[in-house]
């Protein structure tokens, strides 16, 4: 028997608390930052399972010391969304909170995070329970507030790199709309960068009869606004791939007052890290000068916030897992994700660190359904193979990297 296949015996037994743990789980979503209840859950039994657990910056994250070799990072998230969840499934999510502006908001888990928790929850049980077959170190991380990109800084700021040994790689993996029983790969970019900029132009206010006693900040925004779209059809070269948003502009309050200030909301999305650094600095570049071809009395303002970094798979690592996903899956299982336009903050986690890292994503689905998207209030995954599938996965990518086993 393989390596894979001798810790992964114990797969029935876990399948069946697991599934428990994600019924119970779905129906207890919790909003970003405020995942007390999950992860005091996966700290317990992470503590049950033999790891040292800690938990830091809203997260929790479990060592499992077997000895020398490579130490191998696994991260779920564990966040859910305000959605109000639509399915009609039985343990279909009945929670909700009142969001900043008052209004109540239902509570779901629509991106699958619960599908993510319960698979590391598993496949952490599977290596320590198989730990002769492999040495080295496994750590378990489950980060919060993924949907609000700030729950891995989150971590790395309460000091994640100091309080584990140092990695030599780290794994992540997102269930998607993609059949049951498969998992996706990619090499290279596979999730976009994801930045959002709230700029503000000053201009001076005055009586919409008195335009000369004005500097019009309509004007100057309308300006800004159309001068941004050659940031991707002029500077971006053919072929490279950019978006540049201006998904909201606001000024002004009533026909006959010029407004003193216009706020742009801008989102960008790009694959590459040369390309991300030129279209934020064309979007500052344009905005100054635009500022000052209209005599702005004051410079503009760029507040950055939403920023995802790239994730970026190595092309080593990607390789070796998806040779190793072959051979455990079958060809067939193993579909080519190709580049996602979402994004993620997972690699701030292995970039703190300076490792390689393989994100991936795993079937949900029935073949020949159209799946809804995540975030829909429709988003319903197949308990399996979709625990099964995740769980292996991960199991399988750890083995690749750990040392042999004393078996
Ligand atoms: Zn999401
Ligand atoms: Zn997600």
């Amino acid at each position: 028997m393989g390596r894979n296949e001798s810790v992964l015996q114990g797969l029935p037994r876990t399948r069946e608390w697991q599934e428990d743990f994600y019924r119970d789980l779905h129906s207890h979503p919790e909003l970003s930052g405020q995942e007390s209840r999950t992860a005091a859950n996966v700290a317990r039994r992470l503590g049950e399972m033999g790891y040292a657990v800690q938990q830091l910056g809203g997260g929790v994250v479990g060592v499992l010391d077997n000895g020398p070799g490579p130490v191998v990072l696994a991260r779920a998230d564990m966040d859910a969304l305000p959605v109000t969840e639509q399915t009609d499934l039985p343990y279909a999510s009945t929670e909700s909170a009142t969001d900043e502006t008052g209004a109540v908001v239902g509570i779901a888990h629509a991106c699958g995070h619960d599908v993510h928790v319960t698979c590391l929850l598993g496949a952490a049980e599977l290596v320590a329970q198989g730990a002769s077959g492999w040495s080295g170190t496994f750590v378990a991380l489950f980060q919060p507030a993924e949907e609000t990109a700030s729950g891995a800084q989150a971590m790395l700021d309460a000091g994640l790199v100091d309080a584990i040994p140092r990695p030599e790689v780290a794994f992540a993996q997102h269930v998607l709309g993609l059949e049951a029983g498969t998992v996706g790969t990619h090499p290279g970019p596979v999730l976009s960068a994801g930045d959002s900029i709230r700029i503000t132009l000053y201009g001076k206010g005055s009586h919409g009869s008195m335009p000369h006693q004005s500097v019009d900040p309509v004007v100057l925004a309308a300006a800004v606004v159309m001068r941004l779209q050659t940031i991707v059809a002029r500077e971006t070269k053919p072929g490279e791939f950019a978006v540049v948003t201006v998904g909201s502009s606001v000024a002004g309050t009533k026909s006959n007052i010029i407004a003193d200030r216009a706020v742009l909301l801008v989102n960008v999305r790009t694959y590459d890290d040369g390309v991300r650094t030129h279209v934020l600095s064309a979007i500052e570049r344009i905005v100054r000068a635009e500022c000052e071809a209209s005599g702005s009395p004051q410079a503009p303002t760029f507040d950055y916030y939403d920023q995802y970094p790239l994730t970026d798979n190595d092309a080593e690592v990607g390789e070796a897992v998806t040779a190793s996903f072959r051979e455990h899956f079958g060809d067939e299982h193993v579909v080519d994700l190709g580049r996602v336009t979402a994004s993620e903050d997972f690699s701030r986690v292995p970039d703190a660190f300076g490792i390689p890292y393989c994100y991936w994503g795993v079937g949900g689905f029935a073949a020949g359904t159209e799946a809804p998207p995540n975030h829909s209030p429709f988003f319903a995954p197949l308990i399996q193979p979709t625990l099964d599938t995740g769980t292996a996965a991960l199991v399988v990518a750890a083995l690749s990297r750990l040392g042999e086993g004393r078996a």
